[in-house]
């Protein structure tokens, strides 16, 4: 009694009240502990005075970081290091785990025998470092460490790594089924990686960053991944196969923006991914010297858009009704030119820039721009017409964009019914639920929703059956030479009679000529778009058209 007196008193003079700053001391041979009250309130511990301590506190370590918290205490009361100094994540009384940093330390008698062990635990708070799926670091985590690295001029190597049939994995066997199976990959992914630190990049794309490794051997250990996630990969007893796609980046330049290289290397596992069925070539000479090019020219187009979205502007493409011919409304498209890159086309630059966050500002500039030249000079003299813009889904994804879009609707009083959104579906994770909740948003605004280069993503005509959107462009991929293709006919009208039984408006885009307009006549479509009847042309020169 009389030890716990003193170790009590002991305490009182420690324990402080900074906030998110708690101290513990515990009495090694009694087994019992005094904690800050805050320590206890924010983890809902027994009381400020708990026996069996270790144990109770264990139980609230993450399970990922459990096996690093115990072997450090046992280090330390083994004798072989004097100090407890880990960063982990701890599990709050609301069930969230937030990153902490205890350091505590084995206080000794004359004979080494271990009497107490005291020690603080900073609360970093939720431990957004760590993605909740693979328990790597974040994508957040790896753009400041890459800006770290800038910062000091420490050269490194990047290695993106992406599995590309996730959304197979998904369909066939659900999303919880899905989630262990990037889990585990994450788990070899670290177990491969000596002398490298692994990120979750976002989703299903990994990052291994080494300032040690050299490029040929970040391409072994894909190479050894690849068979891997082949081979050897077993989930509740099932065995799939995940493919695998990667690109590397060797960083020496400093002058380059930790969002280029983390934008450029995503490009580049995409292009792995989706054009060169994950071949390692993305590891050649001759697409690291691509890739240089390309992280200049992203940089570029970043300062451009950090400066006011200089050297972007916007045009229109007419759209054509298809039963009367005449005019319908425009799509509005991006333009950026700048020397001495001359004009780079949306086609290469908008897929570069769709996961960088500065997109979201390109996005909005884009909104207010074609929706104030329209309201001002469009509807003023034909308030009948459409104006169509692109968003892209990662521009849904920013937590503000329902805000900053109702804002913009608002502040230039633009009518809703007027505006048409076209959706792309680039990305390979698409979350259908979350989808449906954002065009039922913009319905509730007034906006129609329709779904873009339909046709070329994923699952095309089942997303129909879930998101309520009013229609559908029909990529021109699937018109290019359809008047001399039978099959590319079959194709398309079969899309557009579905479509239509659905009650959905069908675009036709890519109609270059009378013959593939004469092509798709028969099939019903609703509207046509195409070098036929008009290019996309400067905003300005829009309302001077013939058939305005
Ligand atoms: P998209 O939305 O499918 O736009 C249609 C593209 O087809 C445009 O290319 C247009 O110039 C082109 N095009 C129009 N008629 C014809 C034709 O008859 N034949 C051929 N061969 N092409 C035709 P553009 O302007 O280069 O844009 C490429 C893509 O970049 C767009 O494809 C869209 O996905 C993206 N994009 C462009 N502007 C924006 C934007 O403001 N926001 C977003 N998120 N994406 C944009
Ligand atoms: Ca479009
Ligand atoms: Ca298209």
């Amino acid at each position: 009694m009389e030890e716990i007196t003193l170790l009590s008193k002991v305490f009182e003079i420690l324990a402080n009240n900074n906030k998110g700053s708690y101290v513990f001391l515990s009495d090694i041979k009694t087994g019992y502990s005094r904690w800050s009250k805050e320590c206890v309130e924010e983890f809902g511990l027994p009381s400020d005075r708990i026996e069996d301590a270790g144990l109770i506190w264990a139980e609230h370590v993450h399970p990922s970081d459990r096996a690093r918290y115990d072997q450090s205490l046992e280090d330390v009361f083994s004798g072989r290091t004097d100090s407890h100094d880990l960063v982990y994540r701890a599990r709050n009384k609301y069930g969230e785990y937030v990153a902490v940093t205890c350091r505590g330390k084995v206080i000794r008698d004359d004979d080494n025998t271990p009497l107490f062990f005291a020690g603080t635990i900073i609360n970093h708070g939720i431990a957004s470092e760590y993605d909740n799926v693979t328990n790597l670091y974040t994508k957040e985590k790896l753009i400041e460490t890459l800006a770290d690295y800038k910062e000091d001029k420490q050269r490194y190597n990047i290695l993106f790594i992406g599995i590309y049939n996730f959304i197979d994995i998904n369909n066939v066997y659900g999303y919880e089924f899905g989630n262990k199976v990037i889990k585990n990959f994450a788990e070899k992914l670290l177990e491969y990686t000596d002398d490298a630190e692994v990120f979750s990049a976002g989703g299903t794309k990994f990052a291994v960053v080494s300032t040690e490794l050299k490029l040929s051997q970040l391409k072994e250990i894909y190479e050894e991944l690849a068979d891997y996630g082949r081979y050897s990969i077993t989930v509740d007893g099932t065995h799939v196969a995940i493919m695998l796609g990667a690109s590397c980046t060797e960083v020496t330049n400093f002058a380059v923006d930790e969002h280029t290289v983390f934008s450029n290397g995503l490009r580049g596992l995409e292009e792995s991914m989706y054009e060169k069925h994950g071949e390692i070539n993305a590891f050649s000479n001759s697409l690291m010297d691509k890739s240089h090019e390309r992280l200049v020219l992203l940089n570029a187009l970043r300062n451009s858009i950090l400066e006011d979205c200089d050297g972007f502007s916007l045009v229109f493409q007419p759209v054509i009704d298809a039963e009367t011919e005449s005019l319908k409304g425009a799509e509005a498209l991006v333009r950026w030119k700048k020397d001495p890159y001359g004009n780079v086309s949306p086609a290469d630059f908008i897929a570069w820039l769709e996961d960088d966050p500065l997109f979201y500002d390109l996005g909005l500039w884009i909104a207010e721009n074609a929706m104030r030249f329209w309201k001002e000079n469009v509807l003023t003299v034909r308030p009948d017409l459409n104006l169509s813009i692109n968003l892209s889904y990662t521009q849904l994804e920013r937590s503000n964009f329902r805000k900053d879009f109702a804002n913009l609707i608002k502040e230039l009083d633009f009518p809703a019914d007027r505006l048409k959104v076209e959706l792309t579906e680039r990305c390979t994770i698409l979350d259908k639920h979350f989808l449906r909740n954002e065009i039922i948003f913009m319905k509730s605004q007034g906006i129609d929703t329709i779904i873009d280069d339909f046709g070329t993503g994923f699952s095309a005509m089942e997303l129909l059956l879930v998101l309520p959107v009013s229609g559908i462009k029909i990529d021109r991929s699937f018109v290019s030479g359809i008047a001399e293709d039978i099959r590319k006919q079959a194709v398309a009208e079969a899309i557009i009679t579905c479509a239509q039984k659905m009650g959905l408006h069908i675009t036709v885009e890519g109609v270059e000529s009378g013959i593939i307009r004469d092509a798709v006549k028969s099939f019903g479509a609703s509207s046509y778009q195409g070098y036929f009847y008009s290019v996309p042309v400067p905003i300005e020169d829009f309302v001077k058209l013939p058939f305005m």
